[in-house]
């Protein structure tokens, strides 16, 4: 489906991330994990990028999704829109999407690659199901946790949730993991993970290094979903 939308909302979630929010289009439905092509004109040209929704289905009245502000053109225009310009989006698509259909999950994502994870998130603490969630979320420092408080939030509200962050350039104060999502994590935060059905996102190295671990941890392959965000 294609809709011409007006911005309605802009979020700083951190120094170089930023949602956008605009109304929900009649007629446009989606799953937790999906993504939309988002439109416009750079450098004169058309162009059309894709972008995770970071809401929930159970928001019903806006649609986000949330960048990383590259510093590179399209980055640079979307950076710049004011609230009531107009965006062209496409969509939904994509198949790495949840809807309670496994008992038990575990979402490994690295920086950006947190935007299908907190529809999920969300989506499952809205509508109180009971399946447990283990997400693991990999930044480089504290100031780079996308949705912190939202997480921390939802943890109150969701007793079947629980989200590990572990940090590459942690400072000395920070009390949890470090390093790079690794075998020692996932083994020492996820003891059941031969149970899980588990969902990756985000750049291209950190899905195949994940996708290793697993496999050296007998995970099968129809126990693992993936997203790349090619394009960086
Ligand atoms: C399924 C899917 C979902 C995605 N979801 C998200 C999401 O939720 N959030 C998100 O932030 N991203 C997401 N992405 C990635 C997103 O689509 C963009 O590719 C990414 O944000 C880079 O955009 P940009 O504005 O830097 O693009 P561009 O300006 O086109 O830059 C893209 C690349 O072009 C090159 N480039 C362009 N201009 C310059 C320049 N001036 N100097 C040097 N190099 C340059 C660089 O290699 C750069 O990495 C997703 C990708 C996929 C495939």
């Amino acid at each position: 489906m294609k809709f011409e939308v007006a911005i309605t909302d802009i979020i700083t979630r951190t120094s170089d991330v930023k949602s956008f929010r605009f109304n929900r289009p009649p007629g446009l439905e989606y799953k937790a994990g999906q993504y939309i092509f988002i439109k416009l004109i750079v450098n004169g040209n058309m162009e059309s990028k894709p972008f995770t929704i970071s809401s929930s289905p159970t928001e019903k009245d806006h649609i986000e999704f949330t960048k990383k502000l590259t510093g590179h053109d399209f980055s640079n225009v979307l950076n710049s829109i004011k609230i009531g310009e107009l965006v062209g989006i496409e969509g939904p698509y994509g198949k790495m999407t949840f809807e309670g259909e496994h008992e038990r999950i575990a979402l490994l994502c690295g920086g950006i690659g947190i935007t299908p994870m907190i529809s999920i998130c969300k989506y499952c603490t809205d509508k109180h199901l009971n399946n447990k969630i283990t997400l693991v979320s990999s930044n480089k420092t504290e100031k780079d946790i996308i949705f912190k408080d939202e997480l921390e939030l939802m943890q109150q509200q969701n007793d079947h949730l629980k989200v590990i962050h572990t940090l590459t350039r942690p400072t000395d104060e920070w009390e949890g993991c470090s390093g790079r999502i690794c075998e020692e994590i996932i083994v020492n935060e996820i003891s059941d993970h031969k149970d899980c059905i588990f969902y990756i996102c985000g750049s291209p190295l950190m899905v195949a290094s994940m996708v290793s671990i697993l496999h050296d941890l007998m995970i099968p392959d129809e126990q693992i979903n993936m997203e790349n965000f090619t394009g960086y």
